[in-house]
């Protein structure tokens, strides 16, 4: 088996050029003829997938020996101070939580909020805590994975979610080098860049919460407020760059999940990172 879970994030075009397009729900089988061992469910504007489909994207994984996560709604906003919009937010945040059980997902990434309201970190924090507790009450593994975010508006720095993380039981970080770059005025260019990234997160959450990190990985495109966007892997002037990534990923002996999220190009994007990691032998 190899040592690193590498996947996409949700179907890109290659996927709809595919015997596989008929049904969303054979992504997993489609990620396993490619070649690649895990794929991101996207709830992005709502979870509207039954438990019955869920379960059978759950048998799909097993049967392509696919390592599954899924992506709550991007509207889900916990340091929000409208009660209504939190209320929901928690309703969108279990609704994923339980489809992810359903399908055997090992994660659920979550976009952490704003600066907004009186005290956003301490409020999300708590709305985080009780997430963790309910779904411990209800026999709930996955863990919910807060995301590094690529707008300097957005709740969400490396410092932050490692903090979360070491604070909260049933929590875990979902690192998104991407945004980090961005967020960071372009912050990851060399090798040694990644490091000082890879020993602060060894240092807040210790060597396995390292070696099992979940990570999107992607070059972007940003200005002095952060991520403008995601730009293609084949776009070379656009960091970070994979290769020193694997590097590390290989010096620090680390077994995470990857999810690319390459500019409809999530495939290919994965598949060079792979023969990187063949290349450097650490597949
Ligand atoms: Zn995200």
């Amino acid at each position: 088996m190899s040592k690193v879970h590498l996947g996409t994030s949700g179907n890109p075009p290659n996927f709809f050029e595919s015997e596989f397009k008929k049904d969303r729900l054979l992504a997993p089988l489609w990620i396993d003829s490619i070649g690649l061992n895990a794929y991101e469910v996207l709830f992005t504007h709502g979870v509207k997938m039954s438990d019955e489909r869920a379960q059978i994207m759950g048998d799909n994984a097993k049967k392509g020996n696919i390592k599954l996560s899924v992506h709550c709604p991007y509207f889900v906003v916990l340091t929000s101070d409208k009660e209504e919009v939190v209320l929901r937010s928690r309703e969108r945040v279990k609704k994923s939580l339980t489809r992810a059980h359903i399908m055997g997902a090992t994660s659920a990434v979550l976009h952490p909020g704003y600066y907004n309201g009186t005290n956003p970190f301490s409020q999300l924090k708590k709305e985080l805590k009780n997430l963790c507790k309910w779904k411990e009450d209800v026999g709930i593994k996955t863990t919910i994975n807060p995301e590094v975010m690529g707008k300097k508006s957005q709740l969400g720095s490396v410092s932050e979610v490692i903090e979360m993380c070491s604070e909260i039981e049933g929590l875990a970080p979902c690192v998104d080098f991407g945004h980090l770059h961005a967020r960071d005025g372009g912050f990851l260019q060399s090798k040694n860049d990644f490091r000082i990234i890879f020993e602060q997160i060894e240092k807040g959450l210790g060597k396995e919460g390292l070696r099992n990190l979940h990570c999107h990985f992607a070059p972007l495109e940003y200005n002095d407020k952060g991520e403008i966007r995601h730009r293609a892997h084949t776009e070379r002037d656009y960091k970070p760059h994979p290769e020193p990534f694997c590097d590390l990923i290989k010096e620090f002996k680390m077994s995470p999940t990857v999810i690319s999220e390459s500019r409809d190009s999530q495939d290919t994007a994965a598949i060079e990172m792979r023969e990187y990691l063949k290349k450097i032998n650490y597949w």
